[in-house]
């Protein structure tokens, strides 16, 4: 019996001594898995391009609700807006961003880090020439970016849409005819966003699980659409005002003197916006030269880019 005991008392002080021993490497594993993509060394320019190259093969994190930052207040100036413009801008503001508050994991206006990186977006594409001239900058300096494309663009350009997305950039939805969802019905909403998706899916084989309302435009109706197909509405926190002030200084300068770790640019890349194509290499190179690596929205927002 003593002997038994004995046996029972040495297991149980070998079981405790291991399990002390091997608590430090449990938890470095564990804050290790939890820690992938979050942290990327700074490093020489040569590698800082090679970083740009993340794309959707990064395995997503979902957004921890309880540390989110406040969504950051919206920039970019122009300097040809009426009064009446600059009045509904403002109030779209307000909205979006009590909605982006609101609804954090659905409603993104930047991404959530404290680490110099910017994701560029590109919408109302594709054309036949600005978007494959905004596709040749890219590549030649080894970046990647976010398109936001039509489904009537997508139908009419069908090898741009593929070549975008050949070339590691993300190729997603816009809605079909670029309407504004406000005081549309539901069944609208969807079909513009799903006949996008499916016609996305035959180029790319690929359904984007972000979307970007047209005009920004964000209601209750299209943030449950989005809940219940599950996608994200994607915002920006800087407007180049590239549709409106037209002017390549001026679209660079919105962008370099607003930017703020995780911000999220809004550009577009369809037949008129030469002036945005000029300032592309401008902001490309400012962004390195402020530290800034350019990633995709998916490795900006640790979310998934499409939805297969
Ligand atoms: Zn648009």
């Amino acid at each position: 019996m003593l002997r038994r005991i004995f046996i029972f008392c040495y297991l149980y002080v070998i079981i405790l001594a291991l399990f002390i021993g091997l608590k430090p490497f449990i938890g470095i594993a564990q804050t290790g898995e939890a820690q992938i993509g979050a942290t990327q060394p700074d490093a020489s320019p040569t590698s800082a391009y090679r970083e740009e190259v993340k794309t959707s093969d990064q395995k997503p994190v979902q957004d921890d609700q309880t540390t989110r930052i406040p969504p950051y207040e919206i920039k970019g100036t122009s300097q040809q807006l009426s009064k009446k413009n600059i009045q509904s801008i403002a109030e779209w503001k307000q909205q979006v961003q009590t909605f982006s508050d609101q609804y954090g994991n659905t409603v993104y206006i930047n991404g959530q880090t404290g680490e110099k990186m910017v994701a560029l977006t590109f919408d109302d594409g594709p054309d036949g020439q600005v978007t494959p001239a905004i596709l040749d900058i890219l590549k030649s300096y080894g970046g990647h970016a976010s398109f936001f494309f039509t489904g009537q663009n997508v139908k009419t350009f069908p090898a741009i849409v593929r070549r975008a997305y050949q070339e590691g950039n993300l190729v997603l939805n816009h809605s079909y005819s670029h309407p504004n969802f406000d005081n549309k019905k539901p069944e609208f909403i969807k079909d513009e966003i799903n006949k996008t998706g499916q016609l996305i899916e035959t180029l790319t084989g690929k359904i984007p699980a972000l979307v970007r309302p047209p005009y920004g435009i964000v209601n209750e109706n299209i943030i449950k659409i989005a809940k219940d197909q599950n996608f994200k509405l994607i915002i920006w926190s800087t407007d180049t005002f590239d549709w409106s002030h037209k002017d390549a200084d001026h679209i660079a300068n919105n962008v370099l003197q607003n930017i703020r770790p995780g911000e999220i640019v809004l550009m577009h890349s369809n037949g008129d916006k030469t002036q945005t194509q000029k300032a592309l290499p401008k902001i490309i190179e400012g962004l390195h030269a402020k530290g800034y690596k350019i990633v995709t929205l998916d490795y900006l927002l640790h979310v998934k880019a499409y939805k297969n």
